[in-house]
């Protein structure tokens, strides 16, 4: 765990309106500049909550129904995120209703400390032929975003550069498209040219393949296992700038057969990952690997 042991117990209150100052600060946290002024976000969902605590995410607040409160199933990941100093809010449907702005919310949501990582060491996990870090020119999308993490976790990439001025990585909309991936990709923000730089000072060490329309490399013909690999996607409505091509060593194509221009931008994240992964995929599930670990 990454909380500090000097952490006291959390503690346990009820609130029923929806104008008391703890849900106007939690609801609040719908707004990047508050999101970033307190550095944390919200986690919707019993699932979420339990794989922040088995990662060691700092847990600050759970809110959570009555109900759910009073779920003997529930009791021990309460008694945990408290004994880790967060604080417990039990509140009414409506409240949760008015946090996640839905009808049928989830009957839990967790407000979890922001982690970024210093792009250098997320650079550094690159160290055998095979290794991904994804990187993003300013993705715009939060339901994409969130996509390409859950894909990244999947592919066991090694983490995603954000460049340049990228959709906010913590957003609602993008932590529920993780479905709690967040937990697993380390994260790092980075300018254009601190971006380039990088690339730079990596030389042959590190392949940057950019995949861009006008690539003139089919990617299934790339020799993906040769070096570790930064994988470049372009923004959205305007692929890569310029000086991102031409940091790259190779400009990579997916070649299609309709009539459509191109492809969303998470679906070809996936498709290159997933080949440039080829050899380290495995057709074993997680719930297998967990039980082969405790055996
Ligand atoms: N109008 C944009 C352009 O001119 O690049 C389209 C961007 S596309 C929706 C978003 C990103 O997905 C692209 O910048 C590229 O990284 C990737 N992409 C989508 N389709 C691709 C394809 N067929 N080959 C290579 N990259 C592709």
């Amino acid at each position: 765990m990454t909380d500090s042991p000097s952490r006291t117990s959390g503690k346990v209150k009820t609130v029923t309106s929806t104008a008391n100052p703890l849900v106007k600060r939690i609801k609040a946290l719908a707004m990047k500049k508050n999101r970033d002024r307190e550095g944390v976000f919200l986690a919707e969902g019993r699932k979420l909550l339990t794989d922040a605590m088995d990662r060691g995410w700092e847990i600050d607040t759970v809110v959570c129904s009555r109900e759910m409160a009073a779920d003997a199933g529930f009791a021990t990941t309460i008694a945990k995120c408290r004994a880790a100093g967060a604080d417990i809010l039990e509140v009414s449907e409506k409240v949760l209703g008015t946090i996640s702005r839905r009808d049928n919310p989830q009957m839990v949501i967790a407000v979890v400390r922001q982690r970024w990582q210093a792009p250098a060491d997320l650079l550094a996990r690159l160290n055998e032929p095979g290794d991904v870090v994804i990187a993003l020119d300013r993705v715009r999308d939060p339901g994409n975003l969130g996509t390409i993490i859950r894909a990244a976790d999947a592919a066991g990439a090694k983490g995603i550069l954000l460049v340049g001025d990228c959709t906010d990585a913590f957003s609602l909309e993008a932590i529920r498209a993780t479905m709690g991936s967040v937990f697993h990709v380390p994260l790092a923000r980075v300018s254009e040219p601190e971006f380039i730089a990088m690339v730079r000072n990596a030389g042959q060490a590190i392949q940057t393949v950019g995949t861009h329309l006008k690539g003139a490399v089919d990617y299934r013909t790339v020799r993906w296992q040769k070096n570790p690999v930064i994988l470049l996607m372009g923004n959205e409505q305007q692929g890569l700038t310029e000086a991102l091509a031409a940091a790259c060593s190779d400009l990579v194509f997916i070649p299609m057969a309709g009539q459509a221009d191109s492809l969303n931008l998470a679906v070809a994240t996936g498709i290159v990952l997933f080949e440039a992964r080829r050899d380290n995929l495995v057709m074993q599930r997680p719930d297998e690997t967990r039980r082969g670990g405790s055996a």
